[in-house]
């Protein structure tokens, strides 16, 4: 295993640990096989643990895990505040003390505002208090380290890295994101703020593996390297050394071991023509397959209307190319999960956008078609709901 620093100088290993994945029976957390990964993972290296408050069962898992395995200043645990569900300071103390509980700790290492999606809801929290509970709480040293994980466009996102003295963040970043969300921008712009930046969904929901034209599945096959389709998305990511350490849901041993040892072999600028080369190919294979051919430069905005027109399109290209039900909740996710929603459907038709698209795309034609695929009576009912209970 190799290891990356964090802002204090702990050594974090860059493979981490997503536990958002645990195998279940009945509904249920396969506990026995769930400690059977997790102790193999400690073993080869991994020391880095992410879960979630409103990850089902995860934290109280891994809590168990490591308290009866007596291994928790072997490891760093990230859990994440979902400040959506938070109204007031009494709110925040009373779900991190849960958490403490659920995790059977009495500090978390590195604590992340869960989905911080705009300068409006970090406003709201601050208005709350959480600066000084933040404070407080790295005082008393119950938190190690303050983050957010982000999904959105790279203004953002760096606006978001500039509104706080961040220890730590997370993004969702991978070949295919390269110029989406905060992607390479976001990336470099924490890089010199001199934040430490973990990786969440570095295999695209499974659309760099499993999910891949046949196309781009016979290139992996036929290279000459015998990477896996999984392996050129991690050496991709761990080839650059601004990338901390990268999260995998593993729910497997055999998947556990493939990564470990990928993670024990990558390094940082280690990457040829050649292989740059063949991430360009595989890039051109899986673009040629999606509905729309937008690459996230988000030249096109921002929108008067405030569409999320970039975060539309690779959810409307997932929801063909992937399954419907990850596209619709990715949707969500960039477009009313926060405090100034952003849907397709919010469209006034005024054209501003289609001006700045290189790739000529009819945008307001494609954003169409997108809310009538994208926008179900659910996603409209969530959204009235998080407007009337001012979720964000
Ligand atoms: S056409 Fe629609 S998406 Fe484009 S700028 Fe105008 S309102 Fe926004
Ligand atoms: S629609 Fe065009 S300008 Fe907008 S993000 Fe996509 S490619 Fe870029």
């Amino acid at each position: 295993m190799q290891y990356r620093k964090a802002k204090d100088g702990t050594d974090i290993s860059i493979l981490a640990y997503g536990c958002m994945r645990f195998s279940k029976s009945n509904g249920k957390i396969d506990l026995a096989k769930a400690e059977r990964e997790v102790m193999e993972a400690i073993d080869l290296g991994v020391n880095y643990f992410d879960t979630a408050y409103i990850y089902s069962g995860s934290e109280a898992t891994i809590g168990e895990i490591f308290e009866r395995n007596h291994c928790r200043d072997r490891v760093y645990i990230a859990d994440k505040l979902p400040h959506y569900m938070i109204r007031s300071r009494t709110g925040l103390e009373k779900t991190f003390q849960e958490q403490l509980r659920r995790l059977r700790t009495d500090y978390i290492d590195f604590y992340l505002m869960h989905i911080l999606t705009d300068i409006a809801t970090w406003e709201r929290l601050k208005g709350l208090g959480v600066e000084d509970w933040i404070r407080e709480k790295k005082d008393s040293g119950q938190i190690r380290n303050i983050g957010f994980s982000y999904h959105g466009n790279s203004n953002m996102f760096c606006r978001l890295a500039d509104a706080y003295d961040w220890d730590f963040c997370m993004i969702q970043y991978n070949y295919l994101d390269e110029f989406s969300q905060a992607g390479r921008t976001g990336l470099t712009h924490a890089h010199e703020r001199g934040l430490p930046v973990m990786i969440m969904e570095p295999l695209r929901g499974g659309r760099l593996v499993s999910l891949l034209p046949d196309s781009a599945k016979r290139l992996i096959a036929e290279h000459e390297r015998g990477y896996s389709a999984a392996e050129w998305s991690f050496r991709w990511l761990w080839n650059q050394p601004e990338v901390t350490a990268v999260l995998s849901g593993m729910n497997s041993l055999d998947m556990l071991r493939e990564n470990a040892a990928i993670a024990s072999d990558a390094r940082a600028e280690s990457f040829t023509q050649e292989d740059f080369a063949m991430i360009e190919s595989l890039k051109t294979q899986i673009n040629r397959s999606m509905k729309v051919g937008c690459t996230g430069c988000a030249y096109c905005m921002p929108c008067p209307k405030g569409v999320d027109i970039a975060g539309t399109f690779s959810a409307w290209n997932m929801f063909y190319s992937q399954d419907k039900k990850s596209a619709r909740r990715s949707y969500m996710q960039c477009t009313i999960f926060r405090h100034d929603p952003g849907s397709a459907s919010q469209c006034i038709g005024c054209g501003k956008c289609e001006k700045h698209c290189p790739q000529g795309i009819e945008i307001r034609k494609k954003l169409k078609s997108a809310a009538a695929d994208l926008e179900t009576p659910v996603y409209k009912g969530g959204k009235v709901l998080i407007r009337l209970f001012h979720l964000w």
